[in-house]
């Protein structure tokens, strides 16, 4: 008989659903992932990348966590590049191309290979709700699964429309039909939800592209894995190619801006203003008469290729009009035309920092549905639901990340403090403690934290803690070891001749000293591993930055013990302008710390709110 008790339910085999199952079968849950298409676990629905500026940190950090996505692109990746290698390493993004095929299949074979996950193919209509707590769901085809907690991660699926110019279907993603049923579920829980939408370029034949004339564009000499478990990449690696669009491509599309989706008035979802579409980008930047492409193949056994930079929901007749003014793209042949979708999203606000709802026990949301957009931001979510989710379950403590110590935190913490008013993306600028929060040292961050909660498992864990002998060992050898500006100047080094002797540490802190000086200046630093030489060369460098951040996270720590009551009411501050009070009003932050977050809200403002605490902190002593 086929089983129907299950610990947790995680609804959606999407990026946040396959995190979500995969974290909490690590915690111990026996889980299900029910989902409307097996075949379509880890489908990208997008671009056929992962990673980028924040969000390759999201990754690192997922995998520092023994999560899954960060393994399964390596597996897949086809270009590895580190974006901004020439700044410093707290704001190096890693990221991959990926094969789409590669990604799906490995992601596939990691759920099926994980003993607690049963996946099970349908559609789930409802929930089962029993005296204020989530209990199971129930599907289509009238089965129903119990457990004790549910994450539901339908993406872009609740109530979503597909738009290509003129024409709008019903479906979650192109080809799939959208979820309606549990909409209306959440609609009886008096969510609050809104609209959003996003949109993807058409996808092109390879084969009809002039490649040719082209620029081309190499991955890194030295590629940058996710996974702190891999050295290197095992996909064969591509190039990618760039080309741009010109007057005539803008013309064309100004020429059809009427018969836009976006455009016509017919979708109301408000889009990611950081992803925007080529419509949006020559109406919004009307005065360049240029944006670049990126023209990136889909896989190494197929000649789908992803022309990243023209999403769009114009009619497919004008689609292949523009593609075809641009260089190199003349003949070219689209293989699936662009299209806008639409759908509904629960406001994130009314989520714990578990994820779990605020009005439901036992319900977790993660994911596009609450109002982000990406595969990382999915992913992570889907973590923290599942991590939770188990936790909670089993009776142990919830876990909770802090904007301090992650860019998990970070996100979590934004999204449930302020919401979302356009599809939320990660980036490195929404971390204010970033440069002790970069993606080299997720495992120093997070490695320990799912050691003790149970997430990690006994691999990881023994290479984390070789690691750590291996760098705590050098370290102290490196204190134990120190030079006069003379020896420094002998191997190159130009240094203030009236200094003193200094320790090896503390010369790594400087700038324009690197590892390889440390070794002219002593043979016997070369048995040192290499990765462990350039983690303690990082590490040195950020040293007297993050003993500033200590600081700062210390004040932020002072007022987070702050706590406004939840009936405060702001609107009785003397000083407080009206929008900052209606801000505040809307946002109910439940510490002092959480209230300088919101956008808007001065130190001025904040020194208001905390001698009002004081004085009825004072009256009631
Ligand atoms: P999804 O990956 O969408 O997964 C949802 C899962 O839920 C699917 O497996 C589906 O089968 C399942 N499901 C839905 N309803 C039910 C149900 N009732 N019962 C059972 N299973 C159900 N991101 C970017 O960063 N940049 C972009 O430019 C971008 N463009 C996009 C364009 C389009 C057209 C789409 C569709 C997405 C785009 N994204 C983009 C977003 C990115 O694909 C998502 O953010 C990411 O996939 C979200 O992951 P998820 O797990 O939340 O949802």
């Amino acid at each position: 008989m086929e089983q129907s008790s299950f610990d947790v339910i995680v609804i959606g085999g999407g990026h946040a659903g396959a995190e979500a199952a995969h974290a909490a079968a690590r915690m111990g849950a026996d889980v299900a992932l029910v989902t409307l298409s097996v075949d379509g676990i880890g489908v990208m629905s997008c671009n056929p990348a992962i990673g980028g500026l924040g969000k390759g940190h999201l990754v690192r950090e997922i995998d520092a966590l023994d999560g899954i996505m960060g393994q399964v692109a390596d597996a897949a990746g086809i270009q590895f590049r580190l974006l901004n290698r020439r700044k410093g390493p707290a704001v190096q993004g890693p990221r991959a191309q990926s094969d789409r095929a590669i990604y799906r299949t490995v992601m596939q074979k990691t759920i099926a290979d994980t003993p607690k996950i049963t996946t099970v193919e349908g559609e789930v209509t409802d929930l089962i709700v029993d005296d204020a707590r989530v209990r199971g769901v129930t599907l289509k085809d009238g089965r129903t699964l119990d457990a004790a907690a549910v994450i539901l991660t339908t993406g872009t699926f609740l109530s979503g429309k597909i738009h290509i110019g003129d024409e709008t279907r019903d479906g979650g993603r192109i080809g799939e039909h959208a979820s309606y049923g549990l909409g209306a579920r959440l609609d009886a829980l008096n969510l609050p939800t809104g609209r959003l939408k996003t949109g993807t370029p058409p996808r092109l034949d390879g084969q009809t592209i002039n490649w040719e004339i082209l620029e081309n564009q190499p991955g890194d000499d030295e590629p940058v894995m996710f996974s702190f478990l891999n050295q290197a990449p095992t996909a064969q690696q591509v190039s990618c190619a760039i080309t741009h669009t010109n007057p005539r491509t803008h013309q064309i599309i100004r020429d059809n801006l009427d018969r836009s989706a976006m455009y016509s008035g017919r979708i109301d979802g408000v889009g990611p203003r950081y992803c925007p579409s080529i419509e949006d980008k020559i109406v919004r930047f009307a005065d360049k008469s240029s944006h670049q492409i990126f023209l990136e193949p889909e896989g190494l056994s197929t000649n789908t290729v992803y022309p990243n930079g023209v999403s769009t929901s114009l009619p497919e007749e004008v689609q292949a009009d523009y593609v075809r003014s641009i260089v190199g793209l003349e003949e070219a042949k689209i293989l699936q035309p662009g299209y806008a979708v639409e759908y509904t999203y629960v406001d994130p606000r009314s989520l714990k920092q578990t994820l779990e709802l605020k009005a439901l026990s036992g319900l977790f949301l993660a994911g596009q549905i609450n109002g982000t957009t990406g595969y990382e931001e999915a992913a992570a979510q889907g973590l923290v639901a599942g991590l939770n989710a188990a936790a909670q379950i089993s009776g142990r403590d919830a876990v909770l990340f802090d904007r301090a110590t992650s860019y998990i935190g970070v996100m979590i913490d934004d999204l449930t403090l302020l919401g979302v008013t356009e599809p939320y993306r990660m980036f490195t600028s929404r971390a204010e403690f970033r440069l002790s929060l970069r993606a080299d040292n997720a495992d120093q961050r997070l490695t320990p934290l799912g050691i003790e909660i149970g997430c990690v498992g006994e691999d990881r864990a023994r290479r984390y803690a070789e690691k750590a002998a291996f760098i705590s060992d050098a370290k102290q050898r490196l204190a134990g070891m120190s030079w006069t500006p003379k020896d420094l100047t002998a191997v190159g080094v130009e240094v203030a001749a009236d200094g003193g002797r200094k320790d090896a540490l503390t010369l790594l802190s400087y700038p324009n000293i690197n590892f390889g000086h440390l070794v002219a200046l002593d043979s016997t630093l070369d048995d040192i591993a290499s990765p462990i030489q350039k983690q303690i060369e990082i590490d040195a460098l950020y040293k007297h930055y993050e003993e500033r951040q200590n600081r700062d996270v210390q004040a932020m720590k002072r007022d987070e013990a702050w706590e406004i009551p939840a009936h405060f009411d702001f609107s009785a501050l003397n000083g407080l302008s009206n929008e900052v009070t209606d801000k505040l009003t809307r946002a109910k932050p439940r510490t002092l710390a959480h209230a300088g977050r919101i956008e808007g809200v001065t130190p001025a403002a904040l020194t208001i709110i905390l001698a009002s605490l004081r004085r009825a902190r004072c009256q009631s002593a």
